[in-house]
């Protein structure tokens, strides 16, 4: 008989359901930046500041000035699946928030030391709480939240040992601030590694000042704008942003960024719909540049695929592809035309 003996079926410990449930959502210090900076602007912060030490590995602290969270509720924010964000099955199909799992905190938590200290407009002062200890007490803080989260994966020396050096996790966690910073020109942030003034954006009303404060006044100037929208089956998609020039592609596909109703995603239907746009201006493996802001009825896009939510699935990919497509050539079609001309004179 080959057959391995049943073994008893046993629920896993409470602590170990965290451990691995934090897994699937922070792989590493940018992950952590990506979730608090989500919470940061569900919050309605206006002013964001990023505190790193050691690549994001020995501290992440964020501070926002946003809604803050009352006092009986800060053991809440850090227990698994509990969250401000939705109450229904209904609120989950047309999520308007960076978050809705309850689970970031949480699995922060469960991974790293962390603690709250947050404030709501109409309290006399703040309050603080130490997620390991449990710990609450008053704590001066003005309006608004501070996170700050110490020695990241100190009790799984394993994973600790996957993260890269330094300088590398830093440019991750740069990474992150970038696309958030990308899609909200109307928030300030400020950000600092051991010490130092990294990168500051001040708030503006003018997209186009954080496109060039992000990605250079070249990439301004070598780009279209993008304007466009068309009435589907499912309602209105608009599409806008820039797109950069055929002659300023790249080599790497760094300088792809792509939002659905606000959200930073990585989509498959998104990148080919650019790079078919791009089809006939672009030669071999040259990787065009954009910045792409999708706004697509919440109903007909479902952001509960993936626990980092990076992906989403469309409704109806075919509209989403027609749109993106259809929005690229358009701005192009000036530049389209000119490069058409010259090739006959
Ligand atoms: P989610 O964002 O999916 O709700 P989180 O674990 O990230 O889950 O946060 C749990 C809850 O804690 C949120 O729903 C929110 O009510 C509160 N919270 C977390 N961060 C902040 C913040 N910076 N400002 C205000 N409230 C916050
Ligand atoms: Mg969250």
């Amino acid at each position: 008989n080959h057959l391995p003996p049943a073994r008893t079926i046993e629920p896993l410990p409470d602590e170990l359901i965290s451990q691995i449930a934090a897994g699937e959502v922070i792989e590493r210090p940018a992950a952590v930046v990506r979730e608090l900076l989500d919470n940061a602007l569900d919050s309605g912060a206006t002013q964001i500041t990023i505190r790193l030490q050691a690549g994001g590995v020995r501290l992440i602290a964020i501070e926002d000035n946003g809604c803050g969270i009352p006092p009986e509720q800060l053991p809440l924010a850090i227990r698994r699946h509990a969250t401000s964000k939705i109450r229904s099955l209904h609120d989950l199909e047309s999520v308007a928030t960076m978050g809705f799992r309850g689970e970031a905190l949480a699995a922060i938590g469960a991974v790293s030391e962390l603690t709250l200290l947050s404030a709501t407009a109409d309290a006399a002062h703040g309050h603080f709480l130490d997620a390991r200890s449990g710990e609450l007490r008053p704590g001066a803080r003005a309006a608004g939240t501070s996170v700050e989260v110490k020695e990241l994966f100190f009790s799984t020396p394993a994973r600790r040992k996957f993260l890269k050096s330094d300088a590398t996790e830093l440019a991750h966690c740069l990474d992150a601030v970038r696309r958030h910073a990308l899609a909200r020109p109307h928030v300030g942030f400020t950000l600092w590694h051991d010490g130092k003034l990294i990168e500051q954006w001040r708030a503006t009303h003018d997209p186009e000042q954080r496109l060039a404060d992000i990605l250079g006044d070249d990439f301004l100037a070598q780009s279209l704008p993008v304007d466009y929208s068309v009435q589907t089956a499912g309602g209105t998609v608009r599409v806008r942003g820039r797109c950069g020039l055929p002659d300023y592609a790249r080599s790497r596909a760094d300088q792809q960024y792509a939002y659905v109703n606000g959200r930073y995603v990585r989509d498959k239907v998104i990148t080919h719909a650019a790079r078919s746009a791009y089809e006939d201006v672009l030669h071999g493996q040259r990787q065009p540049v954009y910045v792409l802001m999708i706004e697509i009825d919440p109903l007909r896009v479902d952001v509960n695929v993936h626990p980092t939510k990076i992906e989403v699935r469309f409704r109806d990919s075919r509209e989403v592809h027609q749109a993106v497509r259809h929005a690229i050539e358009n701005a192009l079609a000036p530049s389209r035309a000119a490069l058409a001309e010259g090739a006959q004179s």
